[in-house]
């Protein structure tokens, strides 16, 4: 046994927490309350991976673990002083490691996740999941917690103490061999965790999972053969027992432990491969979407074992990042146990393993897509945006990847595939239409849909950033290529209207403008505009509206370059637009049969609408409200 680490003579030292604990702890003490058993789950949870950390580390360097080589988790309730002792033989925490742990969060991200929060229990409770509580849930039930710990290979151990309300110490401490300590002093209302019934049910519940034994220590003078401490939970990894052995709760509690989350999963996915190489898997797919899945480092967090020792949840290699929302557990048989993190980079074994899960996930999806679309719209809501980058990322599973993909359209309310799309194309039609921007409610106002609408050809909302990046490198889905109704190819004369809306566009025929006098317009019009515009150019897609912007087919989309520069990534001129005008539109035949005429302030103030209409600013404003003041006179005059 290591020898017991002294104190040394130092007074504890106050620091507050970080403004955003503060924040998340309150939402524990209120919003968590009806849940608060969870705490132990929590905890648990911590030192099984403290377990697991320094399991992984032993394996290099052996002398860790020495004289105790043997992980365990124990509890003990003292009634009289009202404290639960959760304690671990793990890796253990320095003082600077309590420190920055058990004071801060140092996922980015945070305060603006918490600050969604409303101070609605259920909404805020649903939200929390995303985010997970550990450790600080243990306030839900204590009002003071003290956690003692010792760093394996360390000789000090410090203790942290709070009340949970602002402020904590750090102190020396003492502690036998390695591992943490925590002491929660209970609150009045929370008597019930100090019962060995009540802890054994919270257990199995949800850390029965747990791979390392889990023991009450005590006494039972009513039950003789009880031997303590007494193990509380079967301690064999999951993903190791056989599907049929395995309860749907169990898969959730596993879940939760996993993901640190709130939700339950969408999909589990339980297996074995064998063959070439060998690996268990038990995967996740949340319902909900954490809320720092877009964050720019976009990684996994998928857990690797190695013959059922933890060696990772740093493996980008495991899983593409467009899967990043994955969670669970993956174990190799084939990896060696002293793998590095640096020898799983390019490693072989981890690239089979990687394009074995993408297939499993996809196959899941697509079989839950067939099978209930309204529940796979819960999933693509949530995830569909991340797993579009995968058609832009990833060659090999673009096929398979463009048939999970769900849009909105213009002609019809909820989710549809581009299968669904193609099916209700109209005679003549062989493009997939598109327009993008930022929403859908936006979208479906811009003028550059008219004469789509006019024809009844639908066309799919692009609302998500990445749908630009995909549909750069995605030519066709099926042999239809996408066009963006924005742009100079969408041309929609080979595509046969509907017979109604035909009948319709075919009595407009009698008030013409005639062709003359529109190009006498257009060429009137660029000579006012200039280098303002590429070209103008009369319209079939425009039937309410007078004027749109539109760019050459091979141009960058209007809607990427605003991206762009909103992230100051654009360097260099933006490709200069065409104005389209519609001939049928009272306020152009007006113009055209004063097209010899000046109309420099008609014309400026044409190309301003459009651009308003796009979601941009004019030009220059100030000119642009001149001219409108200088057009508003003349029109009172
Ligand atoms: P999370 O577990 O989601 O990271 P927590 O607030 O529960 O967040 O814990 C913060 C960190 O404190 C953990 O990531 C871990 O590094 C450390 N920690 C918590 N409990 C223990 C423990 N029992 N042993 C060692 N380290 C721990």
């Amino acid at each position: 046994m290591a020898v017991e680490a002294k104190p040394a003579e130092t007074a504890p030292e106050t620091h507050e927490f970080q403004a955003e604990v503060g924040r998340l702890l309150d939402i524990v003490a209120n919003a968590l309350y009806s849940e608060r058993e969870i705490f132990l789950r929590e905890l648990i949870s911590n030192a099984a991976d403290a377990c697991d950390r320094l399991r992984y580390q032993a394996l290099s360097d052996a002398a860790l673990i020495e004289g105790d080589p043997d992980f365990a988790i124990t509890l003990s309730a003292d009634a009289e002083a009202k404290t639960l002792t959760v304690s671990d033989n793990g890796s253990g925490m320095s003082r600077d490691e309590l420190l920055g742990n058990l004071g801060t969060i140092a996922r980015s991200g945070t305060s603006n996740f918490l600050n969604q929060l409303s101070g609605d229990d259920k909404k805020d409770l649903s939200l929390i999941g995303q985010f997970g509580v550990g450790f600080y849930s243990a306030f839900m039930v204590a009002d003071s917690v003290a956690v003692t710990s010792r760093k394996a290979g360390a000789d000090e151990a410090f203790t942290w103490v709070s009340d949970g309300k602002g402020a904590f110490t750090v102190e020396p401490g003492a502690r036998d061999g390695r591992g943490t300590t925590i002491v929660l002093h209970l609150k009045e209302d929370a008597a019930e965790f100090l019962t060995e019934a009540r802890l054994s049910q919270i257990v199995k519940t949800y850390s029965d999972h747990i791979a390392f034994p889990i023991r009450i220590t005590g006494e039972n003078p009513e039950d003789g053969d009880a031997v303590y401490p007494k193990q509380l939970n079967s301690a064999a990894a999951l993903w190791t027992r056989s599907k049929s052995d395995v309860t749907e709760d169990q898969y959730k509690e596993f879940y939760h432990h996993v993901s640190h989350g709130f939700d339950d999963p969408w999909a589990t996915l339980h297996f074995r491969a064998e063959g070439v190489i060998e690996y268990a898997g038990l995967i996740y797919i949340p319902t909900q979407r954490p809320f720092d899945l877009f964050h720019p480092d976009r990684q996994s967090k998928l857990k690797l074992y190695v013959k059922r020792v933890f060696i990772t949840d740093e493996c980008d290699e495991l899983v593409p990042s467009w899967l990043r929302f994955l969670r669970g557990v993956v174990d190799s048989e084939d990896l060696p146990l002293n793998v590095s993190r640096e020898m799983l980079q390019n490693n072989p074994v981890v690239s089979k393993i990687q394009s074995g899960l993408v297939k499993r996930v996809l196959g899941e999806l697509a079989k839950r897509a067939e099978k209930d679309a309204d529940n796979y719209a819960e999933f693509w809501d949530a995830f569909g945006a991340v797993l579009k980058e995968g058609v832009y990322e990833s060659f090999e599973n673009r096929d398979a990847l463009m048939k999970l993909m769900r849009f909105k359209s213009t002609t019809r309310e909820g989710w549809l595939s581009l299968a669904d799309y193609i099916e209700a194309m109209k005679d003549g039609q062989d493009a997939i239409y598109y327009i993008s921007g930022d929403s859908a409610e936006a979208l479906a106002k811009s003028p550059q849909l008219e004469g789509f609408a006019a024809k009844g050809v639908e066309v799919l909302f692009m609302t998500d950033p990445v749908d630009e990046f995909w549909l750069s490198n995605a030519p066709d889905f099926e042999g239809k290529s996408f066009k963006s109704v924005t742009r100079g190819g969408a041309d929609l004369s080979n595509v046969k209207a509907d017979e109604k809306e035909a009948a319709e566009d075919s009595s407009k025929d009698e008030d013409k403008t005639d062709d003359a006098s529109v190009s006498a317009l257009i060429t009137a019009l660029k000579e006012s505009l200039g280098e303002a515009v590429a070209d103008v150019r009369k319209s079939d897609r425009l039937t309410a509206s007078p004027c749109c912007l539109v760019v050459e087919d091979g141009a960058m989309d209007m809607h990427l370059e605003r991206i762009l520069k909103q992230h100051n990534q654009l360097n260099g001129a933006a490709a200069p637009r065409i104005l389209e005008i519609n001939a049928d539109h009272a306020l152009i035949k007006a113009l055209a049969a004063n097209a010899t005429g000046d109309i420099s302030d008609a014309a400026h103030l044409l190309l301003d609408q459009a651009r308003i209409m796009e979601g941009e600013t004019p030009a220059d404003p100030s000119t642009f409200v001149q001219r409108m003041a200088a057009v508003m006179t003349k029109a009172m005059g």
